[in-house]
């Protein structure tokens, strides 16, 4: 069975290579970027289990490229874990409506990082886990 693939798009270089480090000790084929702009065509050619995503990236966000990935048929049910540092209240959610299938904070810790990371990878639907606020769902629900 071959590897299972990750792409990791972290601009900080010490996080990157922690994460590449982490993530290859759990067995996992990692390709590993600094821009968001370049997951994007690389997630499309390569399809990989999942992809770990800085939110706070200089040019294309990592939020902004989520939602790209998931408005793609060819990217859509890929898993995506966001990462964030400073969380505030409401970016778990946020991160989360945009299409992320998990979210994890900075400074990892590496048992929540490995947890995360193992139930993202098989999660099959990366639909959002919350639901749209009421309203939203009023108006989906007489159409
Ligand atoms: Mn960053």
């Amino acid at each position: 069975m071959t590897a299972k693939r990750i792409i990791l798009v972290e601009d900080n270089e010490a996080n990157r290579l922690i994460f590449k480090d982490l993530l290859e000790l759990e067995g996992f084929e990692v390709t590993s970027l600094n821009k968001a702009e370049d997951a994007l065509p690389i997630a499309r050619e390569i399809k990989p289990n999942l992809i770990l995503m800085d939110i706070q990236l200089p040019g294309l966000d990592g939020l902004t490229a989520t939602r790209i990935l998931r408005e793609d048929p060819i990217t859509l049910t890929i898993p995506i874990v966001a990462v964030t540092s400073y969380a505030m209240p409401g970016d778990r959610e946020r991160a989360l409506v945009a299409g992320c299938t998990g979210y994890i904070t900075k400074p990892i810790r590496v048992d929540s990082f490995r947890e995360e990371i193992q139930r993202c990878i098989d999660v099959k639907t990366s639909e959002p886990k919350v639901q749209p606020p009421e309203s939203e769902r009023i108006i989906e629900n007489q159409s």
